[in-house]
């Protein structure tokens, strides 16, 4: 629930407060987290974290600033509204453009997580039971020696006001839910793992779902433990939606951020090879490549109604037919680039300042079944599961490792592999992109870095199956 007594009270300070200054705007974020974690059958942790404060932003001579503090006391709103002032007049000197307020429109708007059950129709003890149980079905072999199911159930409130009038709340409800079978023959250990992270509520904790899956993922992983190499060469190959959005995240999202391509985290995250004149021009991948920034998609983890500008997100298009439409660029990246915005100026919480960030960014699926997919494949294999990425400051040369492959003959899945890799480049890659499944599964992750000072926030990625053409595997 909603600190309603704090926020009153602060909407009355920013009342009195902005004749002081040109634009304030405050943004109040409380949160409060519990986590579980059963390792083989026994309770590892119980945490409950509560986190709350506001973030004052003001505009002044075309620079917007910004201080913050969990005081929520009169003398603690003063003294951050102090502090921002102080520091956006002296910083306002050294700007890197000057911003109009086009890029605060006025907001009034709400967005609630879609839910069918709350956090509160099961009970830790419940919760802990069932990851348990999840844990026991792990339990197949005295190889699997280790299992695990972790949760962590966050409640987010949000709430945004102006001295223009927005008034934005915004309220979430997110499930991150990690099961880890882990196996062990001689010197060599293998895992299966999967993770579920969502706009959720306890219906994420459906038995008839979880207890199968953990079951699946031991299976395997002894699987894995007899098996052989994945060779090395050129294949198709087909990755599985909780490949691809690694993929996705990293080849697509990060060199899409507006504030990489005009170098702002350069000296940070890193820098992007696209240029600002890409736009409109380049052939990011081949026609079966529609990649769609969706803030607005059920239960998938990045949905909003509004970012920190107070823009309204709406579904857009990056990439058309692997033609490159638009970048990750919020109200001010648009003001600085002339290339169309997305709803995408984001904070972690009310300690950092909103960026542009990646939200539910998307490869829209295709009409092929997987099967006919995998009747395609004459010499190849297909992939599932991120284990290991890396790539280049520019995110070009990329590098990613899978849990569990198998290989595909004629049209036919065969004999399973261990330790599948593959490599590329960005742009070469994604021309390769060959068809993409009906089938679509949505994933994502909470943990993606950007900025200084360094802020971590949740991101979704919705994926079909898609099958890539002539891949180097190792
Ligand atoms: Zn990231």
């Amino acid at each position: 629930m909603l600190m309603y007594s704090h926020l009153n009270e602060l909407k009355q300070y920013l009342s009195e407060a902005h004749r002081q200054i040109d634009y304030l705007a405050l943004k109040y974020v409380q949160r409060h987290s519990q986590n579980l974690r059963i390792v083989n059958e026994r309770p590892e942790e119980i945490k409950n974290e509560f986190d709350c404060g506001f973030r004052l932003e003001v505009f002044y001579d075309g620079h917007f600033g910004y201080a913050c503090t969990s005081d929520t006391s009169a003398q603690g709103f003063q003294r951050c509204l102090d502090k921002a002032i102080r520091m956006t007049k002296k910083l306002s000197c050294n700007k890197i453009y000057p911003f109009s307020l086009k890029t605060r429109p006025k907001i009034v708007g709400s967005y609630k997580s879609q839910i069918q059950r709350s956090f509160d129709s099961l009970t830790l003890q419940e919760i802990q039971k069932i990851l348990r149980d999840c844990t026991l079905e792990m339990k197949i072999h005295d190889s699997i020696f280790n299992r695990l199911a972790e949760a962590k159930l966050s409640h987010l409130e949000e709430y945004t006001i102006d001295s223009l009038g927005t008034e934005i709340g915004q309220s979430f409800h997110l499930i991150n839910l990690d099961l880890v079978a882990r196996g062990i023959s001689g010197n060599e250990i293998q895992s299966r793992t999967s993770n579920m992270c969502l706009q959720i509520g306890s219906e994420a904790f459906l038995k008839n779902h979880l207890l199968p899956l953990s079951k699946k993922l031991a299976e395997q992983t002894l699987e894995l433990l007899s098996a052989n190499n994945c060779p090395k060469g050129k294949f198709d190959v087909i990755l599985a939606p909780d490949q691809m959005y690694m993929q996705i995240h990293e080849t697509v999202g990060h060199p899409l951020e507006m504030d990489r391509i005009l170098g702002d985290e350069r000296n940070f995250a890193g820098s992007s090879f696209i240029k600002v004149s890409d736009f409109g021009n380049l052939q990011y991948g081949s026609e079966k490549m529609n990649i769609t920034f969706e803030p607005g998609r059920f239960s998938e983890v990045a949905s909003y109604s509004y970012d920190d500008s107070h823009l309204k997100a709406e579904k857009i298009h990056l990439i058309k037919n692997g033609l490159l439409t638009r970048g990750l660029g919020g109200l001010e990246s648009f003001e600085r680039s002339q290339i169309s915005p997305v709803a995408n100026f984001r904070s972690s919480s009310w300690n950092r300042a909103p960026i542009d960030r990646m939200a539910n960014l998307n490869l829209e699926p295709g009409e092929t079944p997987l099967e006919t997919l995998i009747s395609k494949v004459e010499n190849g294999m297909i992939m599932l599961t991120n284990r290991t990425w890396s790539i280049d400051d520019f995110r070009d040369k990329f590098q990613f490792g899978c849990e569990f492959a198998q290989v595909i003959r004629n049209g036919k899945l065969q004999e399973v592999v261990k330790n599948p890799n593959y490599h590329g480049r960005s742009l070469e890659f994604w021309n390769q992109l060959v068809d993409v499944s009906i089938e679509n599964e949505t994933h994502g992750t909470h943990n993606c870095g950007k900025g200084e000072p360094s802020q971590v926030i949740h991101v979704g990625h919705s994926s079909p199956f898609a099958l890539f053409k002539n891949v180097e595997v190792f």
